[in-house]
């Protein structure tokens, strides 16, 4: 950890408030070609397909590994529910190109309308395909909280960095698209029969995190509270809060979860135990570390983290979050010693 990343990390992890935003927010047309030539939806050459996972339910699956030109941004999952007045998506997947093919594979799949769109939470692989899909009776969900992000300074230095790192399928033409509807707690919603509970699981993964429970399918969608065969992604977390989630999804008892990263699992018990393992593990080393008075490089030096290097994403997202983690740590020390008497 050097000097010059700290003030990086921090304003990340307590997404600082600023107009910056308002900058992104502006629209372009669907199909747009911009003076130079630059399309929208830029054709994309990863391949992408459905995979049903029960009567009415459908995800596909991004490969494992983080964000990169060679994926095309597709290291995300998104999924669909189809029912007889209409489809229901959770999550859009990290670009306008890969949500204008995701939104070919649901007209491949059924000849329903798209209806309504659930976003798990504003990290930019789950929303920015968003902007395929909207149009006029279209209807996109997230959580209030998602508000605090809009008005920070992040999807601004997000999106420029995508427009770098993830060119040309992120591009000059690319937009934050907002919720339409802010949801609380707990929504219900009926769709041609089906049922749906929408639930706020947060702060866990991000403050803002989304569930989405298909009642006649036993399907949860559990956006990053889970993630399949790699090291989760913990920059804007809460430890505590995001291994009591996971304690949720299982009182929920689903036949399925599929997460927002990785395959989808049949055995919610033993696919939710290694992110919670990681978490755990997390928790307390950086804990003790803390509590012996370690710096966050020391701390960091004598955890041994072999039991996880071999995973995918372990060299891109390990220090990071283990630095939130000690920021967690240091934060709830704070605070309980200002709680004491
Ligand atoms: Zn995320």
């Amino acid at each position: 950890m050097t000097l010059r990343e700290k003030p990086r990390l921090l304003s990340s992890a307590t997404r600082v408030l600023c107009a910056g935003a308002i900058a992104v927010l502006s629209c372009v047309s669907a199909g747009a070609v911009d003076g130079a030539g630059i399309r929208e939806f830029e054709a994309t050459g990863v391949p992408m397909q459905a995979r049903k996972v029960a009567a009415h339910t459908y995800y596909v699956e991004g490969q494992a590994g983080v964000v990169s030109t060679a994926n095309e941004g597709f290291n995300s999952n998104a999924g669909f529910v189809v029912t007889s007045q209409g489809v229901v998506l959770f999550d859009a997947l990290g670009t306008p190109a890969l949500g204008k093919r995701l939104r070919e594979i649901v007209r491949a799949t059924t000849s329903q309308p798209m209806r309504r769109i659930v976003v798990s939470h504003y990290h930019s692989d789950h929303f920015y395909g968003l902007q395929a899909f909207v149009r006029p009776g279209v209807s996109v969900w997230a959580h209030e909280l998602v508000r605090d992000y809009l008005a920070s300074d992040a999807p601004a230095a997000r999106l420029a960095e995508r427009r770098q790192s993830l060119a040309p399928w992120v591009n000059s033409l690319s937009r934050i698209v907002v919720p339409t509807r802010y949801v609380g707690e707990d929504t219900r919603f009926a769709m041609g029969g089906l049922h749906f509970r929408v639930l706020h699981a947060g702060p866990a993964h991000t403050p803002e995190d989304l569930m989405m429970l298909v009642e006649e399918d036993g399907v949860l969608f559990v956006g990053d509270l889970v993630f399949s065969g790699r090291i989760p992604f913990v920059a804007d977390a809460d430890l505590n809060g995001w291994i009591d989630a996971l304690e949720r999804v299982l009182a929920l008892k689903p036949r399925i979860i599929v997460s927002g990263h990785g395959r989808y699992s049949t055995n919610a018990v033993a696919d939710l135990a290694q992110t919670r393992d990681y978490l755990v593990y997390l928790r307390t080393q950086i804990g003790a570390a803390f509590e012996e008075g370690l710096d966050f490089d020391a701390a960091y030096r004598q955890i041994d983290w072999s039991r996880f290097a071999a995973l995918p994403a372990f060299e891109a997202a390990n220090r990071r979050n283990a630095y939130q983690a000690y920021l967690n740590v240091e934060r709830d020390a704070l605070k309980a010693a200002k709680d004491k008497p």
